[in-house]
């Protein structure tokens, strides 16, 4: 029955979204990002956000933050770091702020986490950074593979995989969905092509028909059945790289600041060669295109 209403309220606050989006034409705050802490225990290469100390909240500041966030009219929640199963304030861990964040009517919420701690994030959709086969991320995340999946067995929550695609994995993309596939613990394979400065991705990501490439790669993966979270829609507005950025209904919160869609907001040099994929879904859903609204609808 509770599962039920939360389904409702869920429907319906997309429903006023899309009344906002497409009849009143009004820019509504939808998706929260929350950067709860920037420790983290790992140290991958395209990692910008971690281990500066500019980005721990307290219990107190977090709280506040997410009740502003509901008020301004946000439904959805991404909490990440650093790493946020690190996260400890006062006697409160992760655990606390999702049932926290689920109070105050937060109605999909996600954890982006690297996996290396046990999974205690129940009610929240988990997000686990898989880059590559096991031997591409053994090599980019400090052999941690299998620990990895040992937590993802034991989580209570449902899981989603996440590559960040580089020069490092790329070429082995297509065994490392097979492998991800092929362990029966993930709901879905998310994405992004490796988003950072220019001289960055120049040395460790791709670009222009490289980027083609891949998403070619990866639509013919999720055409033979492979879960790839990616709409019709956005793999179209990723290939042209012809979405509307930055995404107005998107919010991120870190250290004290709000930034629209992400940290890089005002950098047009990084923003337009975005690889988000979430983003693209979120900005192709929001122009009413049916299969970025219905991968919206299926994610939670
Ligand atoms: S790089 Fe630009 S489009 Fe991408 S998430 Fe950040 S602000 Fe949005």
């Amino acid at each position: 029955m509770a599962g039920r209403s939360q389904a409702l309220r869920r429907l319906q606050a997309y429903a006023s979204l899309a009344l906002d989006a497409f009849l009143l034409r009004r820019d509504r705050p939808y998706l929260f990002i929350l950067v709860i802490n920037d420790a983290c225990n790992l140290d991958c290469f395209y990692c910008a956000s971690k281990n500066t100390g500019r980005y721990e909240l307290d219990y107190a500041s977090v709280r506040s933050a997410l009740s502003e966030a509901h008020d301004r009219g946000h439904r959805a929640l991404v909490i990440t770091g650093g790493e946020p199963m690190l996260w400890r304030s006062g006697g409160a861990a992760l655990a606390d702020v999702v049932s926290q964040a689920r109070g105050i009517g937060f109605l999909d919420i996600a954890v982006f986490t690297n996996g290396t701690f046990p999974l205690d994030a129940d009610g929240a959709t988990l997000i686990v950074t898989i880059d590559g086969t096991r031997d591409a991320h053994n090599a980019l995340r400090a052999g941690t593979y299998d620990l990895i999946l040992d937590h993802v067995r034991r989580a209570r929550s449902k899981v989603l995989a996440s590559i960040t695609i580089s020069k490092a994995n790329e070429r082995e993309l297509e065994d490392a969905v097979r492998a991800i596939a092929g362990t029966r613990l993930f709901e879905g394979i998310t994405f992004n092509l490796l988003t950072q400065s220019p001289d960055m991705v120049s040395r460790h990501g791709l670009c222009g028909q490289e980027r083609v490439r891949v998403l070619d790669r990866l639509w013919r993966l999720k055409g033979q059945g492979y879960p790839i979270i990616l709409s019709r829609a956005a793999y179209r507005a990723l290939r042209a790289n012809d979405w509307r950025r930055p995404v107005k209904q998107i919010e991120l919160f870190a250290g004290g600041h709000l930034f629209q869609c992400c940290r890089d907001v005002g950098r047009p040099e990084i923003c337009l060669e975005c690889g988000y994929s979430s983003c693209a879904e979120i900005s192709q859903a929001l122009e009413g295109r049916p299969s970025a609204v219905l991968q919206l609808l299926r994610a939670k």
